[in-house]
């Protein structure tokens, strides 16, 4: 927590009250962003998001998936780093990024799939690269190839060039950590050779075998925003990489916190207004 989000008064948004419309998963209804300039507000894990822009959904080394789900939103700073992205791997002749969910319209909690993804600063971004473009169809219900097999990855589906992709998202600066499967984070700490300080970015967690989720940092600028704890000194392959070889590879009821219904900042019943009242203007 930093700036004016220190001891900022939250508020329980219950579902089912917060837009008046009587909807189960009311940020998961809106269709359009909050206007203003973009702000993302609160942490990944409880907050929301003003001003956000849409991904287009073929980009220069890129193409959306999914786009049914609405997703498709972001901070602007979450778009550049994409498009950014996007080309250098087609640069780097990696194939064409599929970009997974991003954010809604105006962040928030989701009705399915993800705890975080509410403030516009987190996408999942698929292992598989697309050797040619998708087709409609084919983007509608992609098909999820994972990277790992029991604790280690699938060496018939692993290679460098996930390296190469993982490596140049994460020496982007303004990329903060990354998501990926404990066998893939253990993987790289055995392979990776030269320099090896992007892999301290690289955050092992549950799941994240068939795409890998990058988390921008907060935008400067942005006061609302709650920064996380800095991720730790060193390349995270020895005791925390220790720590994850005993856990089991899939979360225990005590580590699925309940991510629907989370204390959100208090302004963020205000960009859930401003959806509601949008929605009644003709
Ligand atoms: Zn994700």
């Amino acid at each position: 927590m930093r700036g004016r989000m220190a001891g900022a008064v939250v508020l329980m948004l219950a579902a089912g009250t917060a837009a008046g419309a009587g909807s189960a998963d009311p940020w998961a209804d809106i269709r359009v962003p909050a206007s203003g300039r973009p702000e993302a507000i609160g942490s990944p894990a409880a907050g929301c998001l003003a001003g956000a822009v849409a991904l287009p959904p073929d980009g220069d080394g890129y193409q959306a998936i999914r786009l049914e789900r609405n997703r498709f939103y972001g901070h602007p700073d979450t778009i550049a780093f994409i498009r950014r992205l996007g080309r250098k791997a087609k640069g780097a002749g990696l194939g064409i990024l599929l970009i997974g969910d991003m954010a809604q319209p105006r962040g928030g909690p989701m009705s399915f799939g993800h705890g975080s993804h509410q403030t516009g600063l987190d996408v999942d971004i698929w292992f598989r690269m697309a050797q040619r473009p998708l087709t409609a169809a084919e983007r509608a219900e992609p098909q999820p190839v994972s990277m790992v097999a029991g604790r280690h990855v699938d060496p018939s589906r692993w290679s460098g060039a996930q390296v190469r992709l993982l490596r140049l998202a994460a020496e982007t600066p303004e990329v903060d950590r990354i998501f990926v499967n404990p066998a893939i984070k253990a993987e790289l700490c055995g392979s990776v050779t030269g320099d090896r300080a992007w892999l301290r970015k690289i955050r092992p967690w549950w799941g994240h075998d068939e795409h890998f989720h990058v988390r921008l940092a907060c935008p400067k600028d942005d006061p609302a925003c709650a920064a996380q704890a800095p991720v730790p000194e060193g390349d995270g392959c020895g005791a925390e990489l220790a720590w994850w070889s005993v856990r089991g590879m899939v979360p225990g009821p005590s580590d699925r916190p309940d991510h629907r219904h989370p204390r959100l900042p208090a302004a963020c019943a205000g960009i859930l207004k401003q959806a509601a009242a949008a929605a009644r203007s003709p």
